[in-house]
């Protein structure tokens, strides 16, 4: 009798502990924008110390003084370490800004305009039915949490793989950057509906084939719609019970080469994860590239107004500067003919920051071809950050418009039919090399790793 009191007990006690971790976690995702500061730091501060120090995530650097994120836990050892730093979180929960204001007019749901993965889904599916003939929708690979990863093909024969170059247009590796998902579906749809009617497209859609990623990170995007808007990773669980791999640090050229272009702390903004191509979302990537001759690429983000092309991981030209300084400046002076928007043009690492283990470095390295980043707007935090506003689609799709076009067809005019090779020797595309090149590097930058770890 007694043992079987203590059964009783034992499990009621389970069910109770069970209960309760069940709520703190829940708690811990709703509420996870509480848990989270703003701060500023004056610009003379030594940030890189600070920065692999301490999880921070960058928001905007006004000139004079930059800001992060951060979550609330690190400010008093943040303060402790010797950094002054100013509190600014109220200034951005009291939406005083142009930008701020628009993200608070939602009209087609919590997102408004912006597509969540849902919305996105039932487009791409549209589109692909009423353009039979010039789209066809496959699903690349899937999310952690189970959700697809769409890939809309616009060419003249959909269902065939002709011998004719890809062009990879790339959205939202970052859940937060919304408007990165908007543009290359605006960009898709544009080909398919001005197909019939525009013979420039026409001529780019019968020569190339062009592949529609606008979601790489569904997860983390539902994850920034529902709970917290200013969410960047993707969903993984970490095993110090933090969330998130930051999908564009994931990637297998350069991965982990120092601390400063990505993190290895999990709860870090730029965690690169415990792999090259550990999260199921960057491998579908992987995937694309390793089955069909993508010949150029671009992965949108925002903000910031950049054109960025590789080196990422080191401030050093590649062995293509030139032509992808002049690709880029190219496409830069045509966005500027649209709406008098300048975006810069440069090299990552010394544009932006150092990043390792993105997708510009590997796409360019493993498959030599030119691989860019575009920041979208706007060009700063005080001109709305990450909340684009509905009215911005528009414009911000235009006027990238005329760059993306002018690519697909460098893409189709640089391209040799024959064998799937590329016009220069040296842009050679072997399948077998690449995947062959991927794997020397990734035991090559494991036993780098372990080293480091073990120091
Ligand atoms: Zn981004």
């Amino acid at each position: 009798m007694k043992k079987k009191v203590n059964h009783r007990q034992r499990l009621l006690l389970l069910i109770i502990s069970g209960l309760l971790v069940w709520l703190s976690l829940t708690e811990a995702d709703l509420f996870h924008s509480a848990r989270m500061e703003v701060i500023a730091l004056d610009r003379n501060t030594d940030l890189q110390t600070l920065r692999l120090s301490f999880p921070l995530d960058p928001l905007l650097d006004d000139g004079q003084k930059i800001y992060f994120l951060v979550e609330k836990k690190y400010l008093e050892v943040i303060k402790q370490a010797g950094y002054s730093f100013s509190l600014e979180t109220s200034r951005f929960l009291t939406p005083s800004e142009p930008g701020w204001r628009q993200w608070l007019r939602p009209q087609g749901g919590i997102n408004g305009a912006y597509h969540s993965y849902q919305e996105l889904a039932s487009e791409l599916k549209t589109l692909a039915t009423a353009y039979a003939g010039l789209a066809r929708l496959y699903v690349i690979g899937r999310s952690l949490e189970n959700r697809n990863i769409y890939a809309l093909k616009i060419s003249d024969q959909p269902g065939l793989a002709e011998d004719e170059p890809g062009v990879a247009l790339i959205g939202c590796h970052h859940a937060r950057e919304w408007i990165s998902v908007e543009v290359p579906l605006l960009i898709g749809k544009h080909l398919l509906e001005n197909y019939s009617r525009n013979s420039q497209v026409k001529s780019l859609v019968d020569a190339a084939e062009i592949w529609i990623v606008p979601l790489v990170n569904p997860d983390g995007l539902e994850y920034s719609v529902l709970n917290y808007r200013l969410w960047r990773k993707n969903r993984r669980l970490n095993l110090d019970g933090s969330y998130g791999v930051d999908l564009n640090r994931n990637y297998a050229y350069g991965w982990a080469y120092d601390d400063l272009g990505s993190s290895p702390e999990p709860a870090s903004a730029v965690f690169r994860g415990t792999a090259p191509f550990s999260e199921p979302e960057t491998a579908s990537i992987r995937n694309l590239f390793q089955t069909h001759r993508i010949a150029a690429a671009i992965s949108y983000h925002s903000y910031s107004q950049l054109i960025l092309y590789p080196w990422g991981y080191v401030d050093q030209p590649t062995e293509d500067e030139l032509l992808l300084e002049q690709l880029a400046e190219d496409m830069a002076a045509l966005i500027y003919q649209v709406n008098g928007r300048v975006y810069q043009a440069g090299r990552a690492a010394s544009l932006l920051y150092v990043t390792n283990g993105d997708f510009t470095d590997w796409a360019y390295s493993f498959y030599r071809i030119p691989a860019f980043t575009i920041e979208l707007p706007p060009v700063d935090l005080l001109q709305g950050g990450f909340w684009n506003a509905e009215e911005d689609i528009q414009p911000i799709f235009q006027e990238n418009l005329p760059a993306t076009l002018y690519l697909i067809n460098w893409a189709i005019s640089s391209y040799d039919g024959t064998r799937g090779t590329r016009v220069r020797p040296d842009r050679f595309f072997d399948r077998g090399l690449a995947k062959e090149a991927e794997s020397i590097v990734k035991g090559r930058l494991g036993a780098a790793f372990k080293g480091k770890e073990s120091r």
